[in-house]
């Protein structure tokens, strides 16, 4: 048989040097054709060999296993002899409610005290059925607005036939509702692609403040319609983890709307923090506000404060759900401060690339 450490090229795969065990490199490939994360323990409880999904975990710091409920297992399979089984729920990040939910078999390999850990992730099936349930039913709702309208609309042309200037007023509204019904398709087909990825594990580490220029350059048009100043001038380049796309357009969303409910020649101001190993993005006007009542439901799919004005502005009810999405699917939050009548603060927070590990233990602050 062949002996073999593997990641291991000329040391040791975690910067560490008490690993003793050597691993069989036909084990290393069984295991990687199981579709699951896997990690190897030795007798004296380092982890000798991980795939790389399992950092996303955060469960493994200086080859130690961190997580109580994982060592307990671990602990009670040796005593045991026997695998054991259990489902395990971690949080995303060191913030936010984004959950992974695991279900973890640890299971005995020979006399030498080796022990592997299959980690299958769940999370991503549970999620998209619940979310895909729901998801159905209010859309149906939200399609036939703009469809009935333009079938109203068609008729109120057809009839008509005779009064030009009542055709061309049709007419416009008619855009109106197509255009009301591309974009909510659009940001449909947003929604679903994001339901459909997890950026930790297909994720990349970029710079944030190019991310916000980018989202704030998307918004110009808008912004300059209304001769709204949008400023940013960041002092901290921090990094984070996850989909730059994704990224860009949840902060795109923010700044659009803080310029959809500004009136004109207001000011908007993106700030970016790095504060405790975490990456705080703000964007504040000085629009209408929102009132205390509907603060927290504005997050939901479709929820608007005022459905008029929303639709006025092309709005579809979906834009801050996909924000608060894609913050909990990189370990994030977003968060809102508003007064009626004198301006929002929205922040949305990301756990920066390097300090991630740092702060997130075994599910434990530290
Ligand atoms: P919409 O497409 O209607 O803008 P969103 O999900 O982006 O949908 O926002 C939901 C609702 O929250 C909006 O309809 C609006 O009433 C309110 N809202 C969002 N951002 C702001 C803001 N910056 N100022 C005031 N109201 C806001």
């Amino acid at each position: 048989m062949i002996w073999n450490r593997r990641r291991s090229p000329g040391g040791d795969p975690f910067g560490g040097s008490t690993s003793l065990a050597k691993v069989p490199v036909e084990l290393i490939d069984i295991l990687d054709s199981v579709d699951a994360e896997h990690m190897l323990i030795d007798a004296s409880e380092k982890v000798i060999e991980s795939s790389d999904g399992i950092s996303t975990f955060s469960i493994v710091r200086d080859q130690s296993l961190i997580n109580e409920q994982l060592l307990r297992l671990v602990r009670a399979t040796r005593r045991s002899g026997q695998p054991q089984e259990t489902t395990m729920e971690l949080p995303r990040g060191p913030i936010g409610g984004g959950i992974h939910t695991l279900f973890v078999r640890v299971t005995p390999l020979g006399d030498e005290g080796l022990i592997a850990i299959l980690i299958f992730d769940d999370s991503e099936m549970r999620r998209l059925d619940s979310i895909r349930r729901d998801f159905v039913a209010n859309i149906s709702h939200e399609l036939k607005t703009p469809i009935g309208a333009l079938s109203i609309l068609s008729e109120a042309v057809l009839g008509a036939a005779d009064d030009p200037e009542a055709i061309t007023r049709f007419a416009g509204r008619m855009q109106v509702e197509a255009k009301r019904l591309s974009g909510l398709v659009q940001e449909i087909i947003d929604l679903s692609r994001l339901q459909d990825d997890d950026p930790l594990k297909n994720g990349k580490i970029f710079n944030i403040a190019d991310a916000i220029k980018e989202a704030i350059e998307q918004t110009r048009m808008a912004s300059e319609a209304k001769k709204i100043d949008i400023s940013f001038t960041p002092i901290d380049q921090p990094q984070i983890l996850g989909d730059r796309d994704q990224v860009i357009m949840a902060i795109h969303n923010l700044v659009e709307n803080a310029v959809n409910y500004s009136p004109e020649s207001t000011r908007v101001a993106v700030t970016l923090k790095e504060i405790d190993g975490l990456v705080d993005v703000s964007i504040s006007d000085q629009g209408i506000g929102i009132p205390d009542k509907d603060l927290e439901r504005i997050f939901e799919r479709f929820y608007r404060v005022d459905a008029a004005r929303s639709r006025e502005t092309g709005g579809t009810g979906l834009g801050l759900s996909i924000v608060k999405h894609v913050a909990t699917n990189h370990g994030g939050d977003v968060s809102v401060w508003s007064v009626e009548g004198a301006g929002s603060t929205f922040t949305i927070r990301f756990p920066q690339a390097n300090a991630q590990e740092r702060l997130h233990v075994g599910g434990n602050e530290i």
